[in-house]
């Protein structure tokens, strides 16, 4: 029987090896699904830094707020 050796690290291809500890995730408040803070969208409301998985999202949560203020 062959012995393969084995990898510890896996670098993606061109991409620097990120350990998940040092990745923070955020929570999108519209659909509820969980993003990379680096990569998610952000958006300042109230004083308040919040972070969506996409434009769509953002979008929505954005209208929604906005209707809220209409009202009141
Ligand atoms: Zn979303």
């Amino acid at each position: 029987m062959t012995r393969l050796p084995r990898r510890k690290l896996r670098i993606p291809p061109g991409g620097i090896p990120v350990s998940s500890a040092a990745r923070r995730l955020v929570r999108d408040p519209v659909c509820g699904m969980h993003v990379d803070e680096t990569l998610s969208i952000p958006l300042r409301e109230g004083g308040e830094l919040l972070h969506f998985c996409s434009p769509a999202c953002r979008d929505a949560y954005a209208a929604s707020t906005r209707k809220f203020a209409a009202n009141g």
